[in-house]
């Protein structure tokens, strides 16, 4: 079957749509029970064990960020939770923001900022690092730290009385241990969790608090009230799903945060503006799991609302969103304004971590290609660029798109975006493919590999690219007999409509559809071959509409930065017929106004150099 076309998959697709895929059985260690939910999306993940990195940049980071916390001492995790129930402490500060004391507004000191926050956050990063590669020293290390954990938790949880951000810490504490539990088998996680869950009640508002209800809750205490409940019931959702245990589907309804944000955002109310922007972004998967869970179409409508809100009125070219962690007013040119104001342009790898959790809900739901285009613009230009944490929690935290911007490290050790980069970089493994019922979706191109099995044979894809730096991408069908299914492949809303798919060498005889899942559906056979060929023509991007002359160089996914101490100035055509220098940082050079060549550079090979994100048009 060469020559396929669209109307020949769409007449065999019924007919083979008996899954593909065997479903999973409920793990053995799980007997006591499973949740269930009112919708399966059509999209599920792959197990994170069924996607290999192969070399590239998102299997170095997440090489980096396992090691990193695969060798994090145990007692210097524990030490805090340790030292708060009066229990043998040893080992050293773990420093920053995770110890117990220092912390003064008054001083600008944020040592003890919010004590011992992100435990759970590498916890979970390691039970995921652990469903990806099944390494028995990283499920030995998840035990000790679940014991030890465990081990420090009382009835009354006094570890959070006089807390800050009890909601805040409780919401990655738990995301860690029901993770322990699902991608590591331990055996004491879910237990630790419904101890710890009874016992943080007491310190919790009734209900998700917006700010506005914090600050007026607050009295004259006004510093330092910003805790996150509307963020706790997608972790909530996901312990009643993993434990099958109905309070925790309670308390998660409880927390949704309706009145003041999902109930606006459902019926179309853009209610972002001055809301905190990774935590309110996280909120939005919240919304999903009320809607995977409860079968809440409302849910489902604010997170639709509320993510198109972000693309269209709050992002920058690179995808990141939120300067100074906070979302502006729509029209009044905020974006454009921020260049000249903040050098904390985009929270990195939280905004990341929640944009990649939001996209690859909607896209699991909705099928749509435009989530998997944001994820990619957010991959490429901002997380990838991220600099790996350092042996004592130096941490990269902001991408800079000021006039003149420089990649910093953050002043305090071990902040939350610390926490969030281990459990990105192992999710790159479940966002790279997902399932559906009749076949496989090709998410993200990257080098890496897919294999599933089902009572027919096991089966798989290969796929070989240096893209986006590249346009090509080919991807090999491995498999242990013929099988008839469909391989989909995003072909992203900037593609042109000379991109070229094959099959075998031969062109597929549709005109691929920018912005749509391409679909091949054959009886596959082992070696054959798929070529994607995307041209990628240079595109130049508004920072917003009350900037016309502030532009950013985009090619495919990826926006190129202008290495330059000043903001250089440009004639708009001149900018357009940037070359390729064809060197190892994937650099282009573009023609100054003023006669000078400049080297415009991806964000994740720019190291220590300034640099221009948006460069200014001469009129
Ligand atoms: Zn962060």
């Amino acid at each position: 079957m060469a020559g396929v076309s669209r109307r020949t998959f769409l007449q065999t697709a019924t007919a083979t749509a008996a899954a593909i895929y065997a479903a999973h059985a409920t793990p053995s260690w799980a007997a006591a029970g499973r949740g269930s939910v009112a919708i399966s999306p059509p999209l599920a993940t792959f197990a994170y064990s069924e996607v290999e990195l192969l070399d590239g940049p998102m299997k170095r980071q997440f090489e980096e960020n396992h090691a990193r916390f695969l060798n994090l001492d145990d007692d210097r995790l524990l030490k805090v939770y340790r030292q708060v129930a009066g229990l043998s402490a040893p080992g050293d500060d773990m420093g920053g923001w995770y110890d117990l004391t220092g912390f003064s507004l008054e001083r600008n000191d944020f040592h003890g900022f919010i004590a011992g926050h992100s435990f759970g956050q590498y916890l979970s990063g390691l039970a995921r690092a652990y469903a990806v590669t099944g390494s028995k020293e990283t499920q030995a290390k998840i035990n000790r730290l679940v014991k030890g954990y465990a081990e420090t938790l009382d009835p009354q949880a006094k570890f959070f009385a006089g807390y800050r951000l009890p909601a805040y810490t409780y919401d990655k504490t738990s995301c860690g241990l029901i993770d322990a539990y699902e991608f590591a088998q331990d055996p004491i996680a879910m237990d630790a969790h419904e101890k710890l869950t009874h016992a943080i009640v007491q310190y919790l508002p009734e209900k998700a608090l917006s700010r506005q209800e914090q600050r007026s809750r607050a009295h004259k205490d006004t510093s330092f009230t910003w805790d996150e409940t509307y963020t706790l019931p997608e972790n909530l959702f996901l312990a009643y799903q993993r434990s099958g245990k109905a309070f925790y589907r309670d308390m998660a309804k409880q927390f949704l945060e309706d009145d003041t944000y999902f109930n606006p955002l459902s019926e179309g109310n853009n209610v972002l503006p001055f809301e905190h922007a990774y935590s309110h972004v996280n909120a939005f998967s919240s919304a999903m799991q009320a809607y995977i869970t409860l079968g809440s179409e409302k849910h489902l409508r604010a997170a639709t609302n509320g993510f198109d809100m972000l693309v269209k009125t709050q992002s920058f070219a690179t995808g990141g969103w939120g300067p100074d962690e906070t979302f502006g007013e729509p029209g009044r040119g905020q974006l454009g304004d921020s260049l000249a104001q903040t050098h904390a342009s985009f929270e990195t790898p939280c905004g990341a971590y929640g944009h990649f959790k939001i996209t690859r809900y909607m896209l699991r739901v909705t099928k749509d290609a435009k989530y998997g285009d944001s994820m990619e613009r957010v991959l490429y230009n901002t997380i990838l660029g991220a600099w790996p944490i350092q042996a004592d929690g130096t941490s990269f935290y902001y991408s800079d798109y000021a006039t003149t911007g420089k990649k910093v490290w953050y002043r305090d050790k071990w902040p939350c975006c610390s926490g969030t980069f281990p459990q990105l970089a192992a999710d790159y493994h479940i966002s790279t493919y997902l399932r559906s019922a009749d076949g496989v979706y090709v998410n993200l191109f990257t080098p890496s590999r897919v294999q599933w099995s089902d009572a027919s044979g096991r089966y798989g894809l290969k796929q070989e690219t240096q893209y986006p730096f590249d346009n090509k991408i080919q991807i090999q069908v491995s498999g242990s007999q013929a099988r008839d299914y469909a391989i989909y492949l995003r072909i992203p809303s900037w593609a042109t409509s000379d991109s070229v798919l094959s099959v075998n060498g031969k062109r597929v005889s549709d005109p691929v559809q920018p912005g749509s899942f391409a679909a091949i559906r054959r009886t596959w056979k082992d070696g054959d071959r798929i070529e994607l060929e995307l041209p990628m023509p240079l595109r130049l991007e508004t920072v917003d509409a009350n900037h016309p002359n502030l532009v950013a160089l985009v090619r495919g996914p990826l926006v190129l930065f202008a290495v330059a101490d000043s903001q250089p100035a440009f004639d708009r055509n001149a900018l357009l017929q940037a070359k390729a220098a064809n060197n190892s940082k994937g650099d282009w050079l573009a023609t100054a106004a003023d006669g000078s060549s400049v080297s415009m550079r991806p964000f994740m090979n720019i190291d220590k150099e300034s640099y221009s994100t948006y460069l200014l048009l001469k009129a």
